[in-house]
């Protein structure tokens, strides 16, 4: 690992006015020989120490965020939803009574992602910004497109964990599984610069697909800090859940997630829908077709299993990804039916 300059400001605006760059933009490089100049944000530091250990991050300064009170809590909003700072562990959003009560797809994702020594220390903003998984992007001999290369190595590779949909140009799945419940509960991010101006940006909005840039997987500015995800308040008739599936029962990123958020009318029919399938594609994606069969319909097991054959509509697997698609329908089904049940 590299040498590099410390600094852990206790303000937002001091550390926003230290960073230079993002570590997207830092790990671009035209000829493979990486900038050393960027000063960039660390938070729990998983993500962050990994890319450095492996050569692919060379910073001159990290920033380090977790002295900043003001990032650590989560709170009731003005509008009744919840604000939940970005530097609140996984562990404390798993724990926290009003998210497992209210956002009970954020409580499960947050308590089975990772381990557990592991979301005691990664924060849910580091986590909503780790950078993609893909075992070509992670190799310092494979200068792929989102790098700064020419190709996307996936697509002729080894494709068996990339994306089914929206694959244009890099075949990666986001990596951050907690994406999949916030983007089903309609999550807003908190956006903060050096001058303390904030923007607030739809989480489904904030991720980019390939086509539209292939070398960040989001809108963050350099100099830019993410200091909260904003939950709106859910309708008290409605439920949520995450499930995934590992390719064993361990700790590692699953291979296939959903999140489904259910509004429905007391014994009666659905009224609005939220279905996510995570490590689908390059971003969270929302499986309108199987929305649109729910809404308006009361959901017994034949609905449910025709929303989830509809989750898969549009879907073009690579030459090793097929296998997903069953997982996701199973997944989508039991996900819908538990909500319905309650359980
Ligand atoms: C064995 C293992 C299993 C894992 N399994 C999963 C899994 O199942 N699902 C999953 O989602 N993740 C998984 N992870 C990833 C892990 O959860 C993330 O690496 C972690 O959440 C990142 O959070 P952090 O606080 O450590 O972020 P850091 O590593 O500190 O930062 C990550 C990135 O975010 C930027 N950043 C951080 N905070 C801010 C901010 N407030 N504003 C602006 N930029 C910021 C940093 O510059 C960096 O680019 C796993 C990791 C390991 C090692």
């Amino acid at each position: 690992m590299n040498s590099f300059e410390w600094s852990s400001p206790r303000d937002i605006a001091q550390a926003a006015g230290v960073a230079t760059t993002t570590v997207a933009a830092a790990m671009v490089s035209q000829s493979g020989r990486l900038s050393t100049d960027g000063v960039v944000f660390k938070a729990g530091g998983i993500d962050l120490l990994d890319l450095m250990k492996e050569g692919l991050l060379v910073p001159r300064g990290i920033v380090n965020l977790r002295e900043i009170p003001d990032l650590a809590v989560i709170a009731q909003a003005d509008d009744g939803g919840v604000h939940i700072g970005a530097n609140v562990t996984l562990a404390q959003l798993a724990a926290d009574p009003v998210i497992r009560t209210r956002f009970l797809a954020l409580a499960d994702v947050a308590g089975n992602s990772a381990s557990p020594q592991i979301r005691q220390v990664a924060t849910i903003g580091g986590n909503l910004l780790q950078r993609p998984r893909c075992w070509y992007f992670r190799s310092r001999d494979h200068h792929c497109a989102r790098k700064g290369g020419e190709v996307c190595f996936a697509f002729a590779g080894e494709n068996q964990y990339h994306a089914i949909f929206d694959h244009n140009g890099c075949a990666m799945v986001h990596p951050e599984t907690s994406a999949t419940a916030l983007v089903a509960l309609g999550a807003k991010l908190e956006l903060t610069n050096a001058a303390g101006t904030k923007r607030v940006v739809g989480l489904e909005q904030f991720f980019l697909l390939p086509e539209v840039d292939i070398q960040r997987e989001n809108d963050l500015t350099p100099g830019e800090i993410l200091t909260a995800i904003l939950l709106p308040p859910p309708a008290p008739t409605s439920r949520s859940i995450h499930i995934k599936q590992g390719e064993t029962d361990s700790f590692d990123w699953p291979i296939a997630d959903v999140a489904v958020a259910l509004d429905t009318a007391p014994g009666g029919a659905c009224r609005a829908a939220a279905v996510i399938l995570g490590a689908a594609s390059p971003v969270p994606h929302r499986a309108k077709a199987a929305e649109a069969l729910l809404v308006g319909k009361t959901i017994d097991a034949d609905v449910a299993r025709a929303a989830a054959h509809a989750a898969l509509q549009g879907a073009a697997p690579l030459t090793k990804n097929a296998y997903k698609l069953p997982i996701f329908e199973t997944l989508v089904r039991r996900a819908i039916l538990a909500v319905v049940r309650g359980g």
